[in-house]
């Protein structure tokens, strides 16, 4: 080992110059990370394939420089060396520096670290008077040509530069090392990734902008982080979230500080009125204030925006002055990837001299217009593009981008779609071939068998009973349910089997990482991605009929009168499932009607009767068993919530023909109700054995304030709601029913939810045992065990019941794989893909509620006519819900222009001149025809048309038509699941559903390229997960409660 010195000038990202003298020790073995090593070095983790052309070396500007670029996934064989790494560190600073370190970490990027400065034949000390630059670029060649030695000219080295000097000088100097500039790379080595060519222009273009810009400044200059970080500390100022009002975005936003989110009574903060003193902080970004004098305080701004009248409880017209302050800096910025369309040419601002630079406009209101600098500023006029934010100079009014990716035309569907997928987050790519690779094989020549050893090591559970219900058309079978008697009929035995993922998805293979990075399968309106590859989610651990397939089983022995528990099993076993139930079928069956199942198809009469008659038992012993179980639930104060779900119908073009409202089963409940079940047993297993490393999920009790829209309105209709227990709650739901309207009760639910808090998975050792509690299921335990296919939490859970099984046995480590620390970030990861996935889930349900109405002329068209019934007053209007499309929304009574709607002797409403006068539970107009009044739960005539909006998501816009209920809405009411109506509805809507598989059929040649692209099934969303229906209606539909959640973390950048 040799010692030298080594002096670092180093500059500091704010310009300060430090020289710093390190010891500095070389050695001849630093590992190559390289497959084809020939050197025998001690390769640890990740190494590079040897059946690559080349590997590359970036040089240092281009890794300071152009990082997003090496992050292409099919850029294969990157060595960053270490100089290029610690240059990243100092000038680009710690955010750049971790991006850099996760792509290093990441098994799915082929790339590794080379300490080219520890090894003693590629280090070059600097020498006297050579430049920063020169040396840095000399070292990267020499850890070029120390590769290329290494490897015995097995591999060509290919090092890429910025700097056509560096070209010159070193591009003839070693045969098999090439020293070519980035954009020659790109164009003769990866001529189909036009792709990454663009994003090297557009980066570029940036910088090259960057440099030209003024030093004015717009801005107060951000204090350094130490003096931060100081004043943090003496109480001088206050570190917290920013977060940006969704109605007043340009003016308002709220500091959300550390003790504001915990205190139950939710602290608003502190208020930042402005944009100066924002002072350049964006939406989410954790930022340090400082609060301004007393006299300078202001309220909130109390009325209502013409944008929406999005309900939230406490909404008052008071508006006490706030804590207000500004920001005097930035600790950790939040930016990620957004999309922005471009304007038309002549509303976009005056160029600058000859410079292409664009006022962008991003998609999320709350954003900052961004600026674009590009060449293609007229081919991409009225496109969503997505950008990323290089910068926001003091000097700048508005923050700097470059482009990375034009989506399409704004208004069309896959343009929307992918604009609704990158707000959220959600990285969706096709499986790679390194992880199909690890797949097992299974095609219809040659399909995937079991396993002998496998069969010798489960339980074989092949001749019992066992069978799934689903809904119809369901690819991705996870679970399956099994009920048969014991001990001559004195006991019962409940079976829930579920798809045995881990053992096909190894910890830690890139299959699981993948998975862990997607947390959920995501679903939208009219598609969904998967979170397995499909030879998994639709075939091995699809539990399909007929087949032998893996599972991880729950058995509970049950006294056969009193259903009490004698005894429960837990583990691996082997099931072959007799039958693929859909709800509808399985309904109709508990109902005794004549119905066809297709698995009996081929069988005589006799023989049919009988697995018939032996089915329907099954069918019925559950629903008795499930009864009983939902009943103890209730007992303990479970509630039973409302969600609106609403499904697309759509034709072959992929049009939207009609907004299909979901129809509940009993069979939904019991299918759910044995899940929930599951789900508490392997919850209270998994805690027992890992009581600080255990991932659960609960549900803290809401805050009993925002239950004060629902109080009220009730007791506006004559009925009394009782929120201080989930038991009170769930009963006094129960009660407030209008036997003549049974929107009532729905609507009442509705609200209910609303003021929900959020369902979480947490780690066992981050919470004290008595928070454990899940209130809208009233158990004390709980957790997600039953779709392993579609949620990643489930794949946690069977590992660590696997690994709490063995430890039990007294074989395998007999400890959770996780720590407690580890498991809380993974569970706060989950919720995080959790509430992307459900608002992408909303978003995309606005978009094809909006296509629908977009279509149809709302002056002309019938189907934009509709019954809306009134759930909550306000000042200038009434919001309203439409059961038939599953809309809420606002309905104004006073326009802009002073006008109040009038209603004539026939209903008929009109704009006239008059006055509003509003109270707790109705709201009246008072014009020249005389006086209107609106109550709370009236039903009412609305229109509904598209308000189109260019750079942002269209909304629909309710207009009042008439006073009354709508016309053919009075003629023939609501259908309603009653015992004689049920099997009609159920027929009509198998029939929808059989449509609408048909016609994803016959679109699919249509779609061929986005299956190319994403690999992954598109098919209509017949698949809300359903056994999950009243968790789901947990959903924060409209959680935004004023402090909007912070916007979602990509995981790159985590
Ligand atoms: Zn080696």
């Amino acid at each position: 080992m040799i010692k030298t010195e080594k002096v670092l000038h180093l500059k500091s990202s704010r310009g300060r110059k430090v020289r710093v003298v390190r010891e500095h020790y070389l050695r001849e073995g630093v590992a190559c990370g390289s497959c084809a090593c020939q050197a025998a070095c001690d390769n640890e983790g990740k190494r590079l394939p040897d059946d690559l052309t080349h590997y590359v070396l970036p040089d240092v500007s281009v890794v300071v420089d152009f990082l997003e670029l090496l992050e292409f996934r099919e850029l294969q064989g990157i060595i960053f060396t270490q100089t290029a790494c610690q240059a990243v560190q100092t000038s680009r600073g710690r955010r750049q520096y971790n991006r850099l370190r996760t792509l290093l970490k990441d098994p799915r990027h082929d790339c590794v670290l080379f300490a080219n400065e520890f090894q003693e034949y590629s280090y070059c000390p600097r020498e006297k008077g050579e430049s920063q630059d020169k040396w840095q670029s000399r070292c990267v060649y020499s850890a070029a040509v120390w590769y290329f030695n290494h490897l015995a000219g097995l591999m060509d080295i290919v090092m890429i530069t910025d700097d056509q000097e560096a070209v010159t000088r070193y591009s003839s100097l070693n045969s098999g090392v090439y020293v070519v500039s980035v954009q020659e790379y790109l164009q003769s080595f990866w001529p189909e990734l036009p792709a990454a060519g663009e994003l090297y222009a557009s980066v570029r273009q940036a910088l090259q902008e960057k440099e030209s810009e003024g030093k004015e400044g717009e801005f107060t200059e951000h204090l350094p982080p130490e003096v931060l970080e100081a004043g943090i500390k003496s109480g001088r100022y206050i570190q917290g979230t920013l977060n940006v009002s969704k109605h007043r975005a340009q003016t308002e936003a709220f500091i959300r500080t550390e003790d504001s989110s915990n205190k139950s009574s939710g602290g608003s903060g502190v208020l930042v009125s402005g944009d100066k003193n924002r002072n350049r902080a964006m939406h989410g970004d954790v930022v340090v204030v400082e609060l301004l004098p007393k006299s300078e305080w202001r309220g909130k701004t109390s009325t209502l925006t013409e944008a929406r009248g999005e309900e939230k409880s406490g909404e008052g017209g008071d508006s006490q002055p706030l804590p207000t302050g500004r920001v005097v800096g930035v600790l950790q910025r939040s930016w990620r990837d957004y999309v922005v369309t471009f304007p038309p040419r002549d509303a976009t601002q005056p160029q600058s001299r000859n410079s292409q630079r664009i006022l962008a406009v991003p998609w999320d209101h709350r954003i900052p217009k961004i600026r674009i600098s590009t060449q293609q500023a007229d081919a991409l006029q009225g496109h969503r593009v997505m950008v990323r934010i290089d910068s926001w100079e003091s000097s700048s009014l508005y923050p700097n981008g470059h482009s990375v990716r034009v989506l399409g035309r704004a208004g069309e569907l896959e343009t929307e779609v992918q604009t609704i997928l990158i707000e959220n987050c959600i990285h969706v790519p096709a499986f790679s071939d390194a992880q199909l690779k690890e797949m097992p094989l299974s095609s219809p020549e040659k399909p995937w068998r079991v396993d002998p050893v496998q069969v010798a090591e489960r339980r074989d559970l092949r001749d019992h009973l066992v069978f799934s219900i689903d809904p119809l058309g369901c690819e991705d079978v996870d679970d399956t349910l099994s009920v048969r008697r014991l001990a001559g009929g004195t006991l019962l035995e409940l079976g829930v089997h579920i798809a045995d993922v881990t053992h096909f998805v190894g910890e830690g293979s890139l299959t699981d990482l993948e998975a862990r990075t997607r947390a959920t399968t995501y679903y939208l309106a009219d598609r969904r991605y998967d979170m397995l590859p499909a030879v998994l989610s639709a075939d091995l651990c699809s539990l399909l009929g007929g087949v032998d397939r893996y599972a991880m089983s729950v058995l509970w022995e049950l006294d056969a009168q009193t259903l009490a528990v004698n005894q429960v099993w837990f583990g691996r076993t082997i099931i072959r499932s007799s039958y693929q139930l859909h709800y509808e079928l399985a309904q109709a069956l508990l109902h005794g009607e004549k119905v066809e199942v297709k698995e009996l198809e081929r069988l005589g009469s006799e023989e049919k009767e009988v697995k018939l008659t032996e089915l329907t038992r099954a069918l019925e012993t559950l629903t008795h068993v499930a009864r009983h179980l939902r009943a103890q639930r209730d007992r303990g104060g479970a509630l039973e919530l409302e969600g609106v779900e609403v499904r697309a119908q759509l034709d072959e073009g992929g049009n939207i023909t009609a907004l299909v409202p979901r129809q509940p089963l009993e069979v939904h409940e019991t299918v759910a109700e044995c899940m929930i079940y599951a789900n508490h047993w392997v919850a209270r297993k998994i805690q027992e054995a890992f009581p600080h490393q255990a991932l659960l999920r609960f549900h803290p009790p809401p805050r009993q304030e925002f239950f004060g829209q629902l109080v009220e309105s009730a007791k506006a209709g004559g009925y009394t709601i009782d929120t201080r227990t989930n038991k009170a709650l769930a009963d006094s739901l129960d009660r407030a029913v209008d036997p003549q309207d049974p929107l009532v009760n729905r609507l009442l639910r509705m609200m209910t939810t609303q003021a929900m808090s959020e369902a979480l998975y947490f780690s066992t050792g981050a919470q004290p045992v008595d928070q454990f509690y899940h209130y809208g299921l009233a158990l004390d335990r709980y957790t997600h065990f039953t779709s392993p296919i579609r949620r990643y939490a489930d794949v946690v859970v069977h590992r660590l019941l696997t690994a709490a099984l063995a430890a039990e046995r007294g074989g395998g480590p007999g400890r959770a794989a996780s720590s407690n620390k580890e498991l809380e970030e993974m569970a706060q990861h989950i919720n995080n893909r959790n509430r992307a996935a459900k608002r992408a889930q909303k978003l995309s349900t606005e978009l094809f509620q909006c296509l629908y109405f977009k279509e149809r002329d709302p002056q002309t068209d019938r189907r934009c006519v509709a019954d809306a019934v009134i759930y909550s007053i306000r000042d200038n209007g009434v919001l309203v819900f439409v059961s038939e499309y599953g809309v809420k929304g606002p309905v104004y009574l006073k326009n802009r222009e002073g006008l109040v709607v009038a209603s004539g002797p026939d209903g008929g409403c009109e704009w006239q001149s008059g006055s509003v006068r509003r109270s707790h539970d109705h709201i009246s107009t008072a014009s020249s025809c005389g006086t209107s009044t609106f109550r709370l739960f009236d039903h009412v005539t609305v229109r509904i048309s598209v308000h189109s909006s260019h750079c942002h998501a269209d909304r629909l816009d309710l207009e009042l038509v008439s006073n009354r209920p709508h016309r053919s809405a009075a003629a023939a009411p609501p259908q309603q699941p009653s015992a004689q109506g049920r099997s009609q509805l159920v027929q009509e809507v198998v029939r929808l559903a059989e449509e609408a598989t048909q016609q994803k059929a016959a679109r699919r040649p249509k779609l061929s390229r986005e299956e190319r692209e994403f690999s992954q099934s598109k098919t209509p969303n017949l698949y809300s997960l359903l056994e999950e229906v009243r968790e789901l209606a947990l959903r924060d539909l409209d959680l935004d409660l004023d402090l909007d959640p912070v916007p979602p973390v990509c995981a790159s950048t985590a």
